[in-house]
């Protein structure tokens, strides 16, 4: 034994399968006695019997426990430490949000339960459409989208319901470069084509190139504020004109609100349409495969599209309105995730306008905090002041021969979940931060310093990077393989 054999006991955690000896169990019950026996209880049937099972492990309690207790270590999640994964908003969560959407009230609510006897959950839904439409600026929101790509694909659906309800066959929607994957994808899901809108040296799209773009056969454009490089469309209401004054839509993707709560409103912009993500700004988690909330925010214009069933209030009682006749139907079962609208409602109410703008602050300065302190030791493309996240490259590694993925790699050894890599694609070798309001000064810290050993370590020691990381059971996988053809199944050689 010495100091480290924690940690070689970790990485040398074996599978269940090899744990054990033939006879061990893993309860004690008392041997049958006459109050058990076979003739107060018939034994059963047959064909309820289980076949003997090959290999089962034969463990005891403990070793259960401790096997499953050491595997649930080796998670990386918000609970353990920063993840500063950029365009995903990985914030610490508050708990008392999820004992809210706990309540059995809440939980317990069947979606078939009749009107009458949901009025506290309709009142909810209600309520958490008009916060969202006063945070964005908007006049109505629909909170039955489950994602952000599906709150694109739906309001994609009701821009394109108002113009063949026009009579207007527009075809075309104007992109960046710098969107999200799923805009393009949502766009082409309603058969619009993607026209693709380069951005300027500076990151962010000139209203010249909208206006060489922009004709009568563009329903929309679709801006990303503030986009995924982390920098605020500085020429959005002038684009908004453009695309406004040849009767096209402004679009856009507010995934990543966590910049503006309090500070900016979306409809100010010029904008007609907008989604946002429950599930990265509102006190549930993204990542994880879901549930989350992709609502989708409208001005007026739009609202006979909305899809339905859509909720009002009439003599004090709330209750669900179906007669849309140009409404785009129903996106999503009953009335999309509720208890994910449950856990932003909470966290609206107990944040209150001020503590909304805060968080965004805080986010904004966290984010330039670590930009400044490590545009020193890595070069970032746009080198401007960033909103929540930035970007920056590999590039002064190169002559050591380090890329993006050694470093990234690297950070799990010192003990950080990586960034995000390889994207927004318009940076060759990205690195995205975004560290998110819930960080302490402390945190924020050590991560500028873990980034600043690394990038020492590329420059003196560059091996010790290509085989990062050293302290994880898993270094480096085979990621084409491992998604095309995973193997899920443990079998004895
Ligand atoms: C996260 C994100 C999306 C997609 O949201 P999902 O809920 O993952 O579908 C779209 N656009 C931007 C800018 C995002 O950050």
């Amino acid at each position: 034994m010495n100091a480290n054999s924690r940690q070689v006991l970790w990485k040398k955690e074996p599978y269940i399968f090899e744990q054990g000896s033939s006879g061990r169990e893993g309860i004690s019950l008392p041997e049958e006695d006459e109050d058990f026996s076979t003739q107060n209880n018939p034994p059963l049937p047959s064909h309820l019997l289980r076949e003997p099972i090959n290999d089962f492990p034969e463990v005891s309690e403990v070793e259960v426990v401790r096997h499953f207790t050491r595997l649930s270590q080796w998670n990386y999640g918000v609970d353990t430490g920063l993840y500063p994964l950029g365009s995903c908003t990985m914030k610490y969560n508050p708990k008392l949000n999820e004992e809210v959407a706990k309540l059995s009230g809440f939980s317990f609510a069947h979606p078939h339960q009749p009107e009458p006897l949901s009025q506290g959950a309709l009142h909810l839904i209600y309520e958490l459409e008009s916060f969202l439409s006063e945070i964005t600026g908007m006049d109505r929101v629909t909170l039955q989208p489950a994602a952000g790509a599906h709150g694109e694909f739906a309001g994609m659906l009701m821009i394109k319901a108002y113009f063949a309800d026009k009579k207007d066959a527009r075809i075309k929607v104007l992109i960046p470069d710098t969107a999200h994957g799923t805009n393009p994808a949502s766009v082409s899901m309603c058969g619009f084509k993607a026209v693709p809108v380069k951005s300027n040296k500076d990151g962010i799209v000139d209203k010249d190139t909208v206006a060489s773009l922009m004709d009568e056969d563009v329903a929309a454009i679709m801006l990303t504020n503030p986009n995924t490089l982390g920098i605020f469309e500085l020429n959005i209401t002038d684009i908004a004109d453009i695309v406004h004054k040849k009767g096209g839509f402004v679009y856009c993707d507010g995934a990543n609100l966590n910049a503006l709560m309090g500070i900016v409103k979306l409809g100010d912009l010029g904008i007609d349409i907008a989604h946002i993500n429950l599930h990265k700004t509102f006190s549930t988690p993204h990542g994880g495969g879901g549930p989350g909330s992709g609502p989708v925010a409208i001005k007026n214009i739009l609202s006979d599209y909305l899809p339905v069933p859509i909720i009002e209030k009439r003599e004090k009682r709330y209750f669900f309105n179906y007669d849309q006749p140009k409404s785009i139907g129903k996106v999503k079962s009953f009335y999309g995730n509720f208890l994910v609208c449950v856990k932003a409602y909470a966290y609206i109410l107990t944040m209150g306008n001020s503590g909304l703008r805060e968080a965004s602050k805080t986010a904004v300065i966290n984010a330039n905090y670590i930009r400044t302190k490590l545009k020193n030791y890595y070069h970032i493309p746009h080198d401007v002041i960033c909103m929540h996240e930035y970007v920056f490259t590999d590039k002064n590694q190169h002559e050591y021969n380090v890329n993006t993925l050694d470093i990234a790699k690297r950070l799990i050894d010192y003990g950080f979940h990586p960034p995000t890599i390889y994207f927004p694609l318009v940076v060759k070798q990205a690195l995205m931060v975004e560290p998110t309001e819930t960080e302490s000064k402390e945190t924020l810290d050590n991560f500028i310093n873990a980034m600043i050993c690394i990038a020492d370590e590329a420059k003196n020691n560059p091996d010790l990077l290509k085989n990062a990381p050293l302290n994880a059971k898993i270094t480096r996988v085979d990621e084409v393989t491992a998604a095309r053809n995973p193997i899920l199944k443990w079998k004895r050689d």
